[in-house]
């Protein structure tokens, strides 16, 4: 019978998930991943979770508690940074930690720091993971390499030249939340019932948002403020887009500035219509729905109005 490792369906697992699994299935593994989000998940993880973590987290733990008796290894990377000199989260780097101290009968943790922030160093990452299950190296060498280009195949394919389209959206926000279409609200599909065509970070292509970040006047040293800045610009000089949405999650120390940050600059520079929306595991769906609904009526509206005038004035900020 082959080894079972688990993977959760949450936080990195969208960005890296042809990686891992492709990685653990030529080495002979079966890999079990956690279905999508639903109701369970999130008590499970809520209940389980300490109470000042994130949404994001919270669906981890309950990620982690669905797999927990399926299988004989769990994949928990401790990642401390996915692109060279950028942070992420602190709660990435302390997540073994916390799923060991909040989930109990735990199968065995492989916890491999994934640190991509001082070099390229993926490769050597992946070979102490492969060691853990079989000893040579030539074939866990080649696992990688398979599994590499399959990745890179699968995020080139994500990349899009913006097009003027006078339906485009751009949804903003964490790559865990809006690939989690439980947690998101499905606000990708309505969107697109409404007739607009969304449009994601993760779609344009990486130089050009690190061309685009240069432009902001500090330092961007957070991965998730490097992406969501350049998008913001990007999109200012573009002007492709007939509004701007930012999907946030209740108590993300790194929203409170990055969000912020990106409606200041969208706010003060131009006129595209912005919303944030703060989702949490209390957020009930009817509240989600009608104030997107306003924002897509609005949009609408707006078209129609020839002074393309707000009718409660111009600016929230001024400059
Ligand atoms: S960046 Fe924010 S949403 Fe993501 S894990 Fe950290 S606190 Fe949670």
């Amino acid at each position: 019978m082959k080894t079972k490792i688990g993977i959760p369906r949450a936080l990195f697992y969208y960005e890296f998930a042809s990686l891992w699994v492709n990685f653990f299935s030529e080495l002979g593994l079966e890999v079990i991943i956690s279905p999508k989000t639903n109701k369970k998940i999130i008590n499970d993880g809520t209940i389980a979770a300490v109470d000042d973590a994130c949404i994001p987290v919270k669906i981890y733990h309950g990620h982690v508690i669905n797999l927990r008796n399926k299988v004989d290894y769990l994949f928990i990377p401790r990642i401390m940074g996915i692109t060279k000199k950028e942070y992420i989260c602190p709660k990435f780097c302390g997540l073994p930690e916390m799923i060991k101290y909040s989930v109990k009968d735990l199968p065995k943790l492989i916890n491999t720091k994934i640190d991509l922030m001082k070099k390229d160093n993926l490769l050597n990452q992946m070979l102490e993971v492969g060691y853990i299950f079989i000893n040579d190296k030539k074939r866990i060498v080649e696992a990688y390499h398979k599994a590499k280009a399959i990745y890179d195949y699968e995020k080139s394919k994500l990349k899009l030249p913006l097009v003027n389209n006078t339906n485009n959206v751009v949804i903003m926000g964490h790559p865990y939340i809006l690939s989690d279409d439980y947690l998101n609200m499905n606000i990708k599909a309505k969107l697109k019932k409404a007739g607009l065509n969304y449009l994601l970070p993760e779609m344009f292509d990486d130089d050009i948002l690190t061309k685009y970040a240069k432009q902001y006047n500090g330092k961007v040293f957070w991965y998730f403020f490097h992406q969501m800045i350049g998008t913001c610009f990007y999109l200012l000089e573009q002007k492709l887009v007939e509004g701007i949405i930012y999907l946030s999650s209740f108590g993300c120390g790194i929203d409170s500035v990055v969000a912020e940050t990106v409606e200041r600059n969208i706010r003060r520079n131009c006129d595209i219509p912005f919303m944030l929306l703060t989702i949490d595991e209390h957020s009930g769906e009817g509240g989600f729905n009608t104030r997107l609904e306003a924002f897509i009526d609005m949009l609408k509206w707006r078209k129609q109005n020839e002074n393309y005038i707000s009718p409660y004035g111009n600016y929230l900020y001024t400059r």
